[in-house]
Parts: C-alpha cells; structure tokens; sequence
C-alpha cells in the first residue's frame, strides 16, 4: 500500500519521498487513517516499527489544517518517558512541519536542564508539547504552559513511562487535561498496569497490534557467550579488536557499572564513553552525538538508553549484564537490527547468571547455543551473584571469596 491511500496531504507526501520513504510500516498504514478520522487508538508495536511517524504524520496534517482558535495554545500534547527519546520525537515534528511549511511551534521539554529557557520559549505560545512528564509538570507550576486546549495526548511507550515511576504524574497531567478529546496510546508491551491506564483513558479506540510478520522481523543474530564474570571486561575488548566492531552499545546493570567499564575499555585504548541518567543532559547529548558520528566506538549504557533511541546502523549490541526482564531483552537487542539493517546481539553469561537467562530465554521462546571463545572458558562454576544483573550488593563474592574457591578446585 502506498502512503497516498492513507489520506496524507500533498505536502506530507512530497516530505516522505524526500525521505526516501517508499511504503508505510504495518503500524502507519493502520493508524494514519483512524487517526485522521479523529479516533483513539491503542497500538501494540515493537521500537524501530515507525510508530513515531504513525502519530507525527496525521498529527500534524490535523493540526496544519485546523487554525488554532487560540493562537499559540498547545493543541497536541506527547509524552515521552526519557529525554532522549522527547529530544527525537521533537525533532522528527520540527523537521516535519518545516517540510510542511506549516507554521506550527514544537516545544520539546524534558528535566536535567534549566527550566528558564524552556520557560523562555514557552513565552511566544507553542503548538505541539513533546514532553517528560515530570518537566511538563513543572512549567505548569511555573505557569509557563497550560493544557486547557489541548485536543489531542499521545502517549509514546507508556509502558515505559509507567516502569519510570510516572503513574502519578500522568494522573496529575490528565487531571488538567480537556475531557473531549483524542487519545493515542502506544506501547510496546501490556502488562496490567498498562492495560489498566488504557482501558481508563481510551474511547472505543481502534486496536492495532503490529506483531511483526516474517519479513518484517528485525534481523538479529542473537549469540550467548559463556564466561567467568570477571573477564567479561577482556573479553569484550578482545571481541572488538578480533571482529573488527566499529560501534558498540555496551549495557551493564548500573551506573556504576558503567563508569568502571568504560574506564577500562578507555584505558585500553578505545573510545568509550558511559551513558546513564545521571550523567548532565549536556553530557548524555555529547555521547549520543560522539557515537553517531563514530567519534566514539564503545558506549556502556545502563537501561536508560534501551528504549526509544534510534540510532541508524548500530551494528552490534552487548549484554554485559543481563538485564532485568524479558521485555528488557527485547528493547536492548532492539536497539540493533533497525530499519532493515542487520545486527548482532552478544550476551555474556557466566554461572552466576545463567539461571537468569534460561529464564529470559524461555518467555521468549528461544534457546539460543551456548559458545565459548578460547582463552576465555570459565572456570566459575558455583553461582557468584544474584540472578540477573549486577547482583545484590553484599552478596558478590569478594576477591577473597574467589581466591578461595579458585583454590578448592585447585586438585
Ligand atoms: P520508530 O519506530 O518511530 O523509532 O522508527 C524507526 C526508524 O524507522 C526511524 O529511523 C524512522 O525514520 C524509520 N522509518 C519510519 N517509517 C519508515 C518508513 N515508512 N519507511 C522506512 N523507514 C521508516
């Protein structure tokens, strides 16, 4: 089906042949059209399968064509669960309504910066609000915006934004919203929660569930490699320099994780970098940049950079520390394989971890082999941490601890 059966203005065709665009995704060719008609829609849909431009596209074309009765009052509220992911949706309506020739204001706001200048460019009225909920909150409080007008909320990963600890503040940001109006609800999975807060926010809304077909099925070579939890580091650099990896997005289980990792790997002579939520918001945009342009070629993230970021051609992506849950799994692996490229995911497990992944494996109906790479064979053999990730504090076995059972198994 080609983008001009969706029901999209001249304007907004021309923007997507500029782009190369050829076809809709599965999720734009279902929610486009609903979402012109003016209905709610609840779209189960994995990163990476053009959900943005599924709610971007007929958002904007809705608001192009119906002048604001007040000028400059937000018409069109989206939230967003991290600062990368409101920094990238914001960008992609900017760069929109610019094709367009629209004169539509986009205000991205997200915290770790300083509010004045977000309060600043609120003063000449805004169109659209791609927001954290948190941020949004306060330039309310600062009376900096209001969301009297607004007629239509995206709601963009809200499982996400609901493991964030934002439940409350979504009640308090619907509390202030209009009650006509149109609701576009996204997420990537539908645990309860989520399902509650859709049932209670929805009307009638048309479901879309995009459950990838064969084809479309992101093109993810996944490898387990088994090895003892305190080479991991080795091994890594060893993998980068054997394979040649270019750009890799490394995840461990904590920020503290990731600064000792990417110090390192720095101090092994790789441009490596951590990436975590409390790095300053100047920070965490410098690496992100680094790392597109391939001025770095290691980033150790903790889960903060799993969802939502898009960044094109990312070859490899490594668990260093397994994360948390299944649904975890799929957003870091998701972060390679975008767009039709192919990707490569490598995670590392060593006994202590290896309950944990069977776990992973089952929920997601895989079984992947395990693989050993000479020179790295563990020898551990007793679990050393808590299932998972990182471990529990207390419970990792110290130095001593290790020497100890090294020395038992010695004959
Ligand atoms: P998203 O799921 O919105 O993060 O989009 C994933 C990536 O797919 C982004 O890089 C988009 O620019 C790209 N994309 C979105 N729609 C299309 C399309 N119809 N054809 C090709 N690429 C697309």
């Amino acid at each position: 089906m080609p983008f001009s059966a969706l029901g999209l203005s001249p304007a907004l065709l021309a923007a997507l042949r500029e782009r190369a665009y050829t076809s809709p995704t599965p999720i734009q060719a279902a929610a486009i059209p609903a979402v012109l008609q003016g209905r709610d829609v609840l779209g189960s849909a994995q990163t990476g399968s053009g959900k943005t431009l599924a709610f971007a596209l007929p958002l904007l074309q809705q608001l192009a064509q119906a002048p604001a009765a007040t000028p400059r009052r937000a018409r069109a509220l989206v939230l967003v669960p991290t600062r990368e992911l409101a920094a990238q949706v914001g960008e992609e309506f900017r760069h929109l309504a610019q094709q367009l020739g629209a004169p539509l204001r986009v205000t991205v706001a997200f915290g770790g910066v300083s509010i004045n200048p977000q309060l600043m460019g609120l003063r000449g009225g805004t169109d659209i609000v791609v927001a954290t909920p948190g941020r949004l909150l306060d330039l309310i409080d600062h009376n900096g915006l209001t969301l009297a007008g607004v007629q239509v909320l995206v709601l963009d990963e809200a499982d996400r934004l609901l493991d964030l600890g934002f439940a409350e503040e979504l009640a308090r940001i619907r509390a202030l919203l209009p009650a006509r109006r149109q609701n576009l609800f996204f997420s990537a999975t539908f645990p309860p929660a989520v399902q509650a807060l859709a049932q209670t926010l929805l009307q009638d809304p048309l479901r879309i569930d995009v459950l990838p077909a064969a084809q479309d099925q992101p093109d993810i070579v996944q490898r387990v490699i088994t090895v003892d939890a305190g080479r991991r580091t080795q091994l890594l650099r060893q993998l980068i320099a054997q394979h040649g990896w270019r750009r890799v997005l490394v995840f461990v289980a904590t920020k503290h994780a990731a600064e000792i990792v990417a110090d390192k790997l720095r101090k092994a002579g790789l441009q490596a970098e951590p990436f975590h939520g409390e790095l300053s918001q100047g920070k965490r945009t410098q690496v992100l940049a680094d790392f597109k342009a391939e001025r770095l070629s290691v980033v150790v993230a903790t889960d903060v950079a799993a969802r939502g970021l898009d960044i094109a051609e990312l070859p490899v992506v490594v668990n260093y520390d397994l994360p948390r849950s299944p649904s975890d799994y799929t957003h870091r692996i998701g972060r390679t394989g975008r767009a039709g490229a192919s990707g490569l995911a490598v995670s590392l497990v060593s006994a202590g971890t290896e309950a944990h992944f069977r776990l992973i494996e089952k929920r997601q109906g895989l079984q992947l082999p395990r693989e050993q790479v000479p020179g790295f064979e563990p020898v551990d053999s007793a679990p050393a941490a808590a299932p998972g990730t990182g471990g529990v504090k207390g419970k990792r076995p110290s130095k001593k601890d290790k020497l100890r059972a090294a020395a038992a198994r010695q004959p």
